[in-house]
């Protein structure tokens, strides 16, 4: 069987440098708020290009950490309404209506998946403060039209970059591109920790240090509380293991783009559609995503013929029943995505006779 994503052999790549740190960590004895953690954010602000970057406990606390600083310096306030994309994970969501700000959904664009910058204006309302676009599947979901936009409209850009470390547009790289991003460094994201780890990065040097604060309960000098914050912090252990990951990161882009480009050059089957890529540096390909009417049956036909695939994501944010005030919402494209969305396997640790397995299994597939 093929796995979607063999994490064992990805994190077996770096065995001896992980358990090092690992034990240097250990004999530290000092697991929070340490040098650990000022290295990989400082690293990891370098490779985004990003003035700040503030370690956090997870992606969606580094989202809901931007809005709930947002509030604090009284960029915007509860009530206020954020766009976002109708297809995405729903932790996006989570992040806005968790502030009491109003998610306000926008459909994506069917070839790109990403948020459709043509239909955004027609959205704005005067109580609208932000958008919150999510690279999906690693690819920049940003255009010059969304930037035009937001300058408009007097509009906070986040980006939820949770997907696409190291993707660039335009010169700009994931993380640096709007006025703040959350990313994700889940197990199973490009750049995964051992266990949960998140990040903020910004140029605004004011929203770092109030998010500086939220993160550690508000307080900037200890028992000194200047917000109502989070306990949201990235471990020393999780600082340490990300130091090592990022090191690799670019021959990790690199191969995953060598598979993504085997599998747009080689699945050509009338029922499968294929993802649109507008540009090779802007998609780090998180996931290698196809379409079809038929996804039950196909997946099945995989899974019969040794390729594990999954669905990102089977029910739209609009569609669970966490958020039943908007499920008579009428969001085709999203809807249509969701029904027809399968993700192949993808990673940088998939051999040359795995891709080609998994390409002969779809070339001669007939739903
Ligand atoms: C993974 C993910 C998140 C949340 O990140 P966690 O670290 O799992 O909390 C948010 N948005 C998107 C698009 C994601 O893929």
């Amino acid at each position: 069987m093929i796995k979607f994503l063999d994490l064992e052999k990805i994190n077996a790549q770096y065995e001896q440098e992980l358990k090092q740190a690992a034990a240097r960590v250990i004999d530290s004895g000092w697991y929070l708020l340490g040098n650990e953690l000022e290295s990989f954010e400082k690293n990891y602000a370098e490779f985004c290009g990003a003035k700040h970057c503030l370690g956090v406990a997870n992606g969606l606390d580094a989202l809901r950490l931007i809005f709930k600083a947002y509030i604090e310096m009284g960029v915007m306030q509860k009530g206020d309404e954020v766009i976002v994309p109708s297809n995405t994970y729903i932790a996006s969501v989570l992040a806005i209506s968790d502030n009491d700000l109003v998610p306000v959904f926008v459909e994506p664009n069917i070839d790109t998946y990403n948020l459709d910058s043509t239909l955004i204006e027609e959205a704005i309302t005067p109580k609208t403060k932000a958008i919150l676009s999510v690279h999906l599947y690693g690819q920049i979901s940003i255009d010059q039209k969304m930037l035009d936009i937001c300058k408009k409209h007097n509009l906070k850009l986040v980006e939820d970059a949770a997907q696409s470390h190291g993707a660039k547009w335009n010169g700009l790289i994931s993380g640096a591109i709007g006025d703040a991003a959350g990313h994700s460094f889940y197990p199973g994201k490009n750049l995964g920790a051992l266990g949960d780890a998140g990040a903020v990065t910004t140029n605004d040097t004011e929203l770092a240090q109030v998010i500086d604060a939220l993160r550690n309960y508000g307080s900037h000098v200890k028992y000194e509380n200047k917000y109502q914050g989070l306990n949201s912090r990235l471990d020393e252990i999780q600082a340490a293991f990300l130091n090592i990951k990022l090191k690799y990161i670019k021959e990790d882009i690199e191969a995953r783009r060598q598979v993504a480009q085997f599998y747009l050059s080689q699945i050509n089957n009338e029922h499968i559609i294929l993802p649109k890529v507008l540009e090779v540096e802007q998609h780090v390909w998180h996931l290698f995503v196809i379409r079809t009417k038929n996804r039950e049956k196909l997946q099945q036909y995989l899974t019969e013929n040794g390729v594990q695939t999954l669905i990102h994501y089977p029910i739209p944010p609009h569609k669970q029943n966490a958020y039943n005030e908007y499920k008579n919402l009428s969001l085709p494209i999203a809807e249509k995505i969701h029904n027809e969305v399968l993700s192949i396997p993808i990673s940088g640790v998939m051999t040359k006779d795995e891709v080609e397995k998994v390409i002969q299994v779809l070339k001669i597939s007939s739903t």
